[in-house]
């Protein structure tokens, strides 16, 4: 049996795979992975934001080998030092004092829910357990984080939701405003909505988002599991706003391909789990952090953020030289890149990993670049000569 057809016959069905288009991976290193066939391909994908320092980065690779010949799991019964570095490095690199650890981006957003609902019965009142979120929002499977995920088409087969959430206008202070009211507790939102399409919160709306929740004793958490960690070209893509949350939550590229996920919290916010409120078995688990650890030092090494801005700017820039009619925007912070285009957005996914680039496509008319944050100018170019040559087959 082939791994295409044992994955049909063992795999429940939840990933939209085509037997023909689909590809079986084998091998990464860098910016590159290749195909069962040894086809290389240029991944602009990086595993959905998560593999930030391209594929089996050497100093990622050396922490897990070395603590997996260590210590691999213990449980949160003791103590491990891989889980308090990683918490110190968060912390000092932040505006957190805190941090909890925990598996996946869902999972972070689940323990910043809780917290949100104890810090409102304890500030606001028994019944002050909503939370805004924004439409278009994305914050996981969970059956909480989906509920928080403000697209309906997430929410249809499962209902009913978890109950406390409201759904304000992304970038519509007003919207916000009008949704607070006795019985909030917090505001959830990406500062760049990625799933939902890549879109950037204004200025206005972050800092406003800001005032609103201290004027209303409201938590303002931020949801940075897919723009955090270096991807914008700072650390947190909220540094860029100058506005710090209460709560902020990571995964994906944290563990540098590893799953973790985390979440900070600041002040007040920090205290407001108690021993018995919370918990995960793997969470903080020493193999993972060790991995972390390795990312957090790659990714703060000196002028290696300004590089991933600057990067940005360069492709972003090349994206909007592109000659294509069909071009509706090019958007983004850093290298999180949303190209949105009056055509089949599918199809020209499909014609880049032919010609050898792996790109995805949402909603069917936003191509998304999260490449690895080492990439460079030339294979930045070569990315844009491919999009290029799919978008003129398309006409
Ligand atoms: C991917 C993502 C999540 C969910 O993370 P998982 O690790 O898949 O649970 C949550 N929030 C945002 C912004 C994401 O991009």
């Amino acid at each position: 049996m082939t791994v295409k057809s044992l994955e049909k016959q063992y795999i429940i069905n939840t990933y939209n795979r085509q037997p023909e288009a689909t590809l079986l991976l084998k091998r990464g290193e860098g910016v590159y992975v290749w195909d069962e066939s040894g086809n290389r391909y240029l991944d602009f994908v990086s595993g959905l934001a998560v593999n930030n320092l391209g594929h089996c980065h050497p100093a990622v690779v050396e922490a897990i080998n070395c603590q997996a010949q260590k210590l691999m799991h213990t449980s949160n019964l003791y103590y491990t030092e891989p889980q308090v570095r990683l918490a110190e490095a968060l912390v000092t690199h932040s505006s957190a004092n805190k941090v909890f650890f925990c598996n996946s981006g869902a999972e972070a957003n689940e323990a910043a829910i809780k917290l949100a609902r104890k810090f409102g019965k304890q500030n606001r009142g028994e019944g002050a357990y909503e939370i805004i979120t924004a439409e278009r929002s994305f914050h996981g499977r969970t059956l909480a984080a989906v509920t928080a995920t403000g697209q309906p088409k997430y929410h249809q087969g499962f209902e009913p939701m978890v109950s406390g959430f409201r759904y304000g206008k992304f970038n519509d202070l007003k919207s916000f405003e009008t949704l607070i009211n006795e019985n909030t507790c917090a505001i959830l939102v990406e500062p760049v909505q990625g799933e939902g399409g890549i879109y950037p919160a204004t200025q206005e709306f972050l800092a406003g988002l800001r005032k609103l929740c201290d004027e209303h004793k409201l938590l303002l958490m931020f949801d940075e599991v897919q723009c955090g960690v270096g991807r914008t070209g700072k650390f947190l893509a909220c540094e860029h706003y100058g506005v710090e949350p209460d709560v902020y939550t990571l995964a994906k590229a944290l563990g540098g391909g590893l799953p973790i996920g985390a979440m900070g919290a600041r002040g007040n916010a920090a205290d407001v789990l108690v021993p018995g409120d919370h918990a995960s078995t793997f969470g903080g688990n020493p193999v993972t952090c060790a991995a972390a650890n390795a990312v957090l030092q790659a990714i703060l090494a000196d002028q290696f953020l300004p590089r991933v801005e600057q990067l940005g700017h360069y492709f972003t820039e090349k994206l909007r030289e592109l000659d294509y009619p069909g071009i509706v925007e090019v958007r983004g912070l850093g290298l999180m890149i949303g190209l949105e285009i009056n055509g089949d957005g599918a199809a020209v996914a499909k014609a880049c990993q032919e010609k050898g680039l792996l790109i995805n496509c949402i909603g069917g008319k936003i191509l998304r670049f999260i490449p690895p944050l080492v990439v460079d100018e030339e294979q930045i170019d070569a990315a844009v000569t491919v999009v290029q040559q799919a978008l003129s087959a398309l006409n």
